[in-house]
């Protein structure tokens, strides 16, 4: 891979998944009973399997596609207390305990992750990291996350002071946080899971579930499995009982890495301000990269996806003149209507399928402190900062705002989607390479060219019927209702989606 600051950065591959191809794990006994039934093989998944198999049950671990393939393979993976305005945001619609308890259980989650990593030897960096303002509405952002993260018992420090190549206005700090290779630590924990007696299958996706006599049935393409227990680690919940999607904002967002000449700054670095952007370095076998993130949005709804890819490395060439695309990617994550995330039964009183999701791109703590906390609940206890993933209490309701203005914005999407479609005629020309287009009136059509192959699948998202829209930067189809997205010949990528898309010939 290369390329300059200024040209389009080539493929669509994170600097962590971007390694030697590896043979797939396959060794789940499909038609057997499991006490623990994994779905999804990302960090929430794989340390939930990693705690149930080392109490000594049996665990079976289902992933889609592959080991990290999804959210936290394609993270900026910085491990920290001190996320950009989270503590601020939590502190706006709920009780400073509540803030006290998100901090305490990402706490256990960090200390749980770092630890494991040393203990396995997968390299983790300590640095120090900030939440930073260029502007004065930034400033009052940073003075705002000071006070709150203060006050719920971080060790946090305002400075005017900063290694970045611009100006700063005010930056609060916090020291010893961590950042590190995510896939490193799942590729880890995958071995201990096999090593205390789990399996793990990839490339099963799981369609659908039903009680039986001998616990939950999950169906995947030619067969099944039994699970006294299912663990839902697959991002946002997939199946609609609890009607999760209604309560979580699909929020997609992009990182670039590029070689540079100079130094690259130490500290793990989120602007306050609306323009977003996370800074940190990454060693590489190759030498160290730069990382920069930013230009989030609803999954579905950007023009042109690309056009964020491309602002990033505008504006790196801008503060780092001369850097070198070696890598760009984008994911997503899923921000729930209270802002705390979610961890417990995916319907009330029902503790044999549990969910969590909600990270809101902070899963690097939280996610490991929802696996702790499922796995003390699996045992009728708790942890002393579990209320902060408690389902279903009054605190989900105070988040009921921005449901109506959430799901406002899914019906405006679903109306505009299918009037745009009934009002375009299907079109015999092949679209350009690297372009997609929806037509064909009642039953719409996505069309579009992608390395050479036209393909042609419905338009309309297996999911609940949005009009799917192509997104040019990963040349696929995203749904802009609840973030589903689809390859270009329709198979799922992911989101609540369980069916791919039918092609004309199907
Ligand atoms: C751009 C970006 C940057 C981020 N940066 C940070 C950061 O610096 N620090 C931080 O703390 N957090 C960060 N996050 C958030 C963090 O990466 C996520 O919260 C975390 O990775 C979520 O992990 P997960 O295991 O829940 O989901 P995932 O990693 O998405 O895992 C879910 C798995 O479930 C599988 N799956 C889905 N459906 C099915 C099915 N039907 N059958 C079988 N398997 C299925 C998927 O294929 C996937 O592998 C960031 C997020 C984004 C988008």
């Amino acid at each position: 891979m290369g390329g300059t600051a200024n040209g389009h950065p080539p493929g669509m591959t994170s600097l962590w998944l971007d390694r030697p191809v590896r043979s797939a794990y396959d060794d789940v006994a499909f038609g057997n009973v499991y006490d623990v039934v994994v779905v999804g093989a990302g960090l929430t998944g794989l340390v939930t399997a990693h705690l149930a198999a080392q109490s000594g049950k049996s665990v079976a671990v289902i992933e889609a596609r592959e080991i990290g393939a999804v959210t936290t393979g394609n993270t900026t993976a910085k491990i920290s207390l001190l996320q950009g305005t989270k503590l601020s945001s939590i502190a706006s619609k709920h009780p400073r305990s509540a803030v006290r308890s998100y901090v305490d259980a990402n706490r256990a989650g960090q200390s749980w992750l770092v630890d494991y990593c040393r203990s396995k030897g997968v390299a983790v960096q300590t640095e120090t990291a900030y939440t930073y303002a260029t502007t004065d509405t930034g400033l009052t952002s940073v003075r705002r996350e000071l006070a709150v993260a203060d006050t719920a018992g971080l060790p946090v420090f305002h400075t005017t002071e900063s290694e970045l190549p611009f100006d700063v206005m005010g930056a609060v700090g916090l020291a010893e946080q961590a950042q590190f290779d995510p896939l490193d630590a799942l590729l880890a924990l995958a071995d201990d899971i096999r090593t205390s007696g789990g399996h793990i299958s990839e490339h099963a996706r799981v369609m659908s579930a039903r009680h039986t006599r001998d616990g939950i049935r999950l169906t995947v393409p030619g067969g099944s499995i039994v699970g006294t227990r299912i663990v839902l680690a697959t991002g946002t919940p997939i199946l609609d009982r609890g009607l999760f999607f209604s309560r979580l904002e699909p929020l997609r967002s992009y990182a670039v890495a590029f070689e540079i000449d100079g130094p690259i700054p130490r500290g793990m670095y989120l602007s306050a301000d609306s323009l977003s952007r996370s800074i940190r370095y990454a060693p590489t076998s190759d030498g160290e990269r730069l990382l920069i993130g930013g230009n989030g949005h609803t999954v579905g709804r950007e023009s042109s996806e690309q056009a964020q890819v491309d602002d990033l490395v505008d504006w790196t060439g801008t503060h780092f003149p001369g850097a070198r695309v070696t890598h760009s990617w984008s994911a997503q994550d899923y921000e729930s209507i209270d802002v705390l995330p979610y961890a417990g039964p995916l319907v009330p009183g029902d503790g044999f399928i549990t969910v969590a999701t909600g990270y809101d791109k902070w899963g690097m703590t939280a996610a490991v402190a929802a696996a702790l906390h499922l796995d003390a609940a699996s045992r009728g206890e708790k942890m002393p900062w579990s209320n902060c993933f408690a389902l279903w209490n009054p605190r989900v309701l105070r988040g009921a705002t921005s449901a109506i203005r959430m799901n406002g914005a899914v019906v405006k999407n679903m109306a505009t989607g299918w009037v745009s479609a009934l009002s375009k005629l299907g079109s015999t020309r092949r679209p350009a390479e690297g372009t997609g287009r929806v037509g064909g009136g009642i039953l719409p059509r996505a069309t579009c060219t992608v390395d050479g192959v036209t393909h042609d699948v419905s338009a309309v998202c297996p999911h609940l019927g949005g009009i799917l829209r192509f997104n040019d930067a990963e040349k696929s189809w995203d749904c802009p209702l609840h973030g589903s997205r689809f390859a270009a010949d329709g198979t799922v990528l992911e989101g609540p989606a369980t069916h791919g898309l039918s092609s004309r010939d199907a």
